[in-house]
């Protein structure tokens, strides 16, 4: 029986003593985990507060007592990215990265947060090297491409971008509208720049081979076309903007007219041509030339009775003005001739501060046609303005 107790005493000492361990750990873990919680909270508050510093203030005394929650140094290197402090952001999420005990999907968190923070302090080469690594990842396959196409975009490598692009279709739209077309349109613009005329053509004919209702490849090639002395194919290039993007046919106007020329084909045909788009967008470029046919071939007062006709219907200042230009054509000399000059000049000025294109997305204005917006940077939504 004493052998027992020599044995049993001990043992229930020891039961008690972990029994008490334990009980006192517990206690310890409840008020530190309710601590860190309660710390979440306020820090979230902030967060929905607007208060950036104080969350931030929170977040970084939560690191302290909680080094091991990934979420934290997550939040808290955002914050800092937020706030305009990115060398703290990347100091942050670096340290993160570089735990031996990061999980994968820990691991790719926080090398997506150091992309964002690369990018944002302008070190693209170290964005795009971590942000490749995404690359097969099944969350951050696609967050990760728009942040790289964001980059090359930035830098204007196009092929780059192109590739972005290609490969974000497969998820849907790219996010500001880019397209394959648009970035072989840059390379063929490019390619023009260094009068590398062959490599433009073909650049061009993928633009359209990608997407044939890319209204600035049609315009582009049939430039190229019409600079060869191909004129009947840039012609029936041109025409084709009247079914794939009617908006635009203002910026056909021209070079339609000029291939018609060169053709040496008969007025009646480009007259009829030009009243059927006019027909479809009033705009004074297309109103205007068409006008200028009516003079040469029936004469000024049927050309004046045209434009007076069309400015009453849609009044517009460049209609206006090329009415009353037409008018002084129409004198001979004299105060009526120097008054509608002086008229036609005003509003001339006046027209030339109205803007002539305007993007769909942001409202930004102006008077030249940029194919990605400068402002909202998005493609292809700025369009001519009638
Ligand atoms: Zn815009």
């Amino acid at each position: 029986m004493e052998e027992f107790l020599v044995i049993l005493v001990p043992a229930a000492a020891a039961v008690g003593w972990w029994g008490g361990r334990w009980y006192y750990t517990q206690k310890f873990l409840e008020r530190h985990t309710q601590t860190i919680r309660q710390g979440y909270c306020k820090g979230l508050n902030y967060l929905l507060s607007e208060k950036t510093d104080q969350a931030i203030e929170t977040l970084a005394n939560l690191l302290a007592s909680d080094i091991e929650t990934i979420e934290t140094h997550v939040a808290l290197g955002n914050l800092f990215r937020r706030r305009g402090e990115v060398q703290k952001a990347i100091e942050i999420h670096e340290a993160l990265l570089a735990r031996q005990s990061l999980n994968g999907e820990q691991k790719a968190t926080a090398q997506f947060e150091l992309g964002l923070d690369y990018k944002r302090a302008g070190l693209y080469d170290r964005a795009e090297l971590i942000l490749a690594n995404l690359a097969d990842h099944p969350s951050y396959r696609r967050p990760a491409l728009e942040l790289l196409l964001q980059i090359y975009l930035q830098e204007k490598d196009w092929l780059k971008a192109r590739s972005c692009v290609s490969q974000l279709n497969r998820f849907g739209r790219a996010p500001n509208g880019e397209t394959e077309a648009q970035l072989l349109c840059e390379l063929a613009d490019e390619a023009l720049k260094a009068r590398q005329y062959a490599v433009a053509d073909g650049r061009l004919d993928e633009a359209l081979e990608q997407d044939s209702r890319c209204v600035r490849a049609v315009l582009m090639k049939a430039d190229l076309l019409a600079r060869d002395g191909y004129f009947r194919p840039a012609l029936d290039l041109l025409k084709t903007v009247e079914t794939i993007r009617p908006d635009y046919l203002p910026e056909v106007i021209k070079p339609l007219i000029r291939c018609h020329d060169q053709l040496g084909l008969p007025h009646n045909e480009l007259s009829a041509y030009l009243d059927r788009l006019a027909a479809k967008c009033r705009h004074p470029k297309i109103v205007i030339a068409l006008a200028e046919l009516i003079e040469a071939d029936q004469g000024q007062p049927e050309a004046l009775a045209y434009l007076r006709d069309a400015a009453v219907a849609k009044p517009s200042i460049r209609l206006m003005a090329a009415l009353v230009r037409m008018l002084a054509k129409a004198e001979s000399g004299g105060d009526h001739r120097t008054i509608y000059l002086g008229l036609g000049e005003a509003l001339d000025q006046l027209a030339q501060q109205q803007p002539r294109y305007r993007c769909s997305q942001c409202g930004f204005s102006g008077q030249e046609l940029h194919w990605r917006c400068p402002s909202c940077r998005h493609w292809d939504t700025t369009v001519p303005l009638e």
